[in-house]
């Protein structure tokens, strides 16, 4: 099961083939697909690489587990060094958008996080729901 899973990151290949190689040390191709990895990591706890993968100015001593919910992922809008995303997640019953524009920037031949703006907010329930599936809020993840 845990062999064939579909990424945490929404891009539809297999967690193995997509942010997982990324996770364990290979180059990411481009600050969006660090991001993506980022975000996978997150979903799936690997806090050393958040700490790995922040750029050296900005890294913080340390990553704070966290045990958020995590329902999706989608990118607004991404270029060379900047990616615009917004996530879904989960606190008590609300359902939760994080839209956030992070900026990359380069270390060797790694892309690293360098920072981001974030707005977080609770999805409204005739909102596209923010895990990224293009239903309403109130008819996917917001369903009672
Ligand atoms: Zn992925
Ligand atoms: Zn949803």
């Amino acid at each position: 099961m845990s062999d064939a899973k579909t990424c945490p990151c929404g891009s539809g290949a297999l967690f193995s083939s997509c942010c997982e190689p990324i996770i364990s040390g290979a180059i990411a191709p481009s600050a969006e697909a660090l991001m993506r990895s980022r975000y996978s990591a997150y979903a799936s706890g690997c806090w050393n690489y958040l700490r790995q993968s922040w750029h050296p100015d900005t890294r913080p001593s340390k990553v704070t587990p966290t045990d958020t919910c995590w329902l999706g992922l989608s990118i607004v809008k991404a270029t060379e060094d900047s990616v615009e995303f917004i996530a879904g997640f989960r606190e008590g019953s609300k359902v939760m958008s994080l839209h956030e524009t992070s900026r990359f920037a380069k270390d060797g031949a790694h892309w690293r996080y360098l920072d981001g703006s974030c707005d977080i907010c609770e999805a409204g329930r005739n909102s596209p729901c923010p895990c990224g599936s293009s239903l309403k809020t109130k008819r996917c993840c917001g369903k009672l």
